[in-house]
């Protein structure tokens, strides 16, 4: 295809197609006829050589049927391409693809050849898509996504396949929202026509400071200025939040993106510090429920005699991921009598965390090894001294427990000092634009100022 970006590359229209292979067959056809009429007789045991399948199948065609002039020459053949779409899956090659579905393997073999397709073809993985378009089995055109912005396109050209890889980039638009809280963030978010995804990223960003099934309030409200990526005129989906705002009881809360130069990406208070905390409140999924709290003086329902309660305890079926609350290292990774299954982790300010009655670990928290927040490093059970699947918690500053509900958490590391001018110059257009939409929106659908 000589014109492939625009949508026709999404979705490659089937009449399209056929008025090529036409086409192609037509070129063929003339190809033929010039080189038998200029060559004389002496073509007549070289034209199979020369042009291959085309050739001797046009010159098969039981009848040609003639089109209009200005959509092609005189005549063309009965269309008999047929396109196919693939779906790679696990454990598929294209071999096995192209004998499955009796496609020409010679012609494979020959695509392979070619420079990039090497590069292009060899390395499938699950979920990637293919098309071919073949005439018979014969391979008249091979097309891969091979991301969001190039394809890669192999046309056959008389005996041999031409291949390019044509892009067409996507274009990142600035887009904001504004919205008032009624009863709930989505119901908000939702009338101000906003996607479920974008809400999500939105409270995962000012969920550190805000619990949003808690402390929501009627009139609470946030305004986002984002990116959407478009291509050929299309919104393809939400891009990132670039900066945010969110009003819980008149309390104000600001967050704005950036992206040092190693590429690590966060998100800042204007001031610079880091709107996460250095730990997850809680090691598993949003609000788990707690089934013991840190109780000093707790009666014990195994042992039924007052033993100190020195975590907290949530409800998780065996199976449910466990994340390291903050970045750190494996100290203890094992088997801890009525713990059960434990990890333990040691983080920075002298603190270490604790989790118990695992059923499993995961691989990557081998003792030793360094963990992120939020990886998973195991998964609940009911393993050491339990009445029922869970997870105990426990939250250690200078080996003295502490509640891990209740604990000051301190603050995620702040913007370096070395890209500290570099944030104050990216954030402050982004702050002032944050403002003019709050701005302009709050008047328009007339509410008070924000303390
Ligand atoms: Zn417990």
């Amino acid at each position: 295809m000589p014109e492939a970006t625009g949508p026709a590359r999404r979705r490659p229209h089937p009449v399209k197609w056929l008025v090529i292979a036409a086409l192609a067959s037509a070129a063929a056809v003339t190809l033929f006829l010039t080189l038998f009429h200029d060559a004389g007789s002496t073509i007549t045991t070289e034209a199979p050589k020369i042009a291959g399948t085309i050739v001797s199948r046009d010159l098969a065609l039981p009848v040609p049927i003639a089109v209009p002039a200005e959509a092609a020459p005189a005549i063309v053949s009965e269309p008999v391409s047929k396109r196919i779409d693939f779906e790679i899956a696990s454990g598929d090659t294209l071999h096995q693809l192209f004998a499955a579905s009796k496609l020409n393997r010679s012609h494979l073999a020959q695509i392979l050849q070619l420079d990039q397709a090497r590069t292009h073809l060899q390395l499938l993985r699950p979920g990637d898509r293919l098309s071919v378009v073949h005439d018979d089995g014969d391979i008249v055109h091979l097309q891969r996504v091979l991301d969001e912005e190039r394809t890669m396109e192999v046309t056959r050209n008389g005996d041999g396949f031409d291949l390019k890889v044509t892009t067409n980039p996507v274009e990142v638009r600035t887009a904001h929202a504004h919205g008032v809280i009624d009863s709930s963030l989505y119901l908000a978010a939702q009338e101000a026509g906003i996607s479920d995804t974008l809400i999500m990223n939105l409270a995962g960003i000012f969920a550190w400071d805000v619990d949003f099934v808690l402390d929501i309030r009627t009139g609470d409200r946030f305004t986002m200025i984002y990116e959407e990526i478009w291509q050929d005129g299309e919104k393809l989906r939400d891009g990132d939040i670039l900066a945010a705002e969110f009003i819980n009881s008149g309390k104000t809360f600001r967050a704005i993106r950036f992206e040092n130069p190693e590429k690590e990406v966060g998100y800042f208070t204007p001031d610079g510090l880091n709107v996460k905390k250095a730990f997850l409140r809680a090691p598993i999924a949003i609000n788990p429920r707690v089934t013991s709290s840190f109780n000093p003086r707790r009666k014990h329902p195994v042992h039924n005699k007052v033993l100190p309660h020195k975590g907290v305890d949530y409800s998780a079926p065996t199976g449910t991921a466990i994340k390291a609350a903050g970045d750190g290292k494996v100290i203890f990774r094992g088997r801890k009598g009525g713990y059960g299954n434990t990890i333990i982790l040691q983080h920075g300010g002298n603190i270490t965390t604790l989790y118990a009655h695992l059923s499993k670990f995961h691989s990557r928290a081998r003792s030793g090894k360094r963990v992120k927040q939020g990886q998973l490093i195991g998964y609940s059970g009911a393993t050491g001294t339990v009445t029922a699947a869970h997870l105990h918690y426990e939250y250690r500053v200078g080996g003295v427990h502490r509640n891990p509900r209740t604990v000051r958490l301190p603050k995620a590391q702040p913007i370096a000092k070395k890209y500290r001018n570099l944030y104050v110059k990216a954030a402050a257009p982004l702050l002032q634009q944050l403002e003019l939409v709050e701005r302009t929106l709050r008047v328009a659908t007339s509410q008070p100022a924000h303390q």
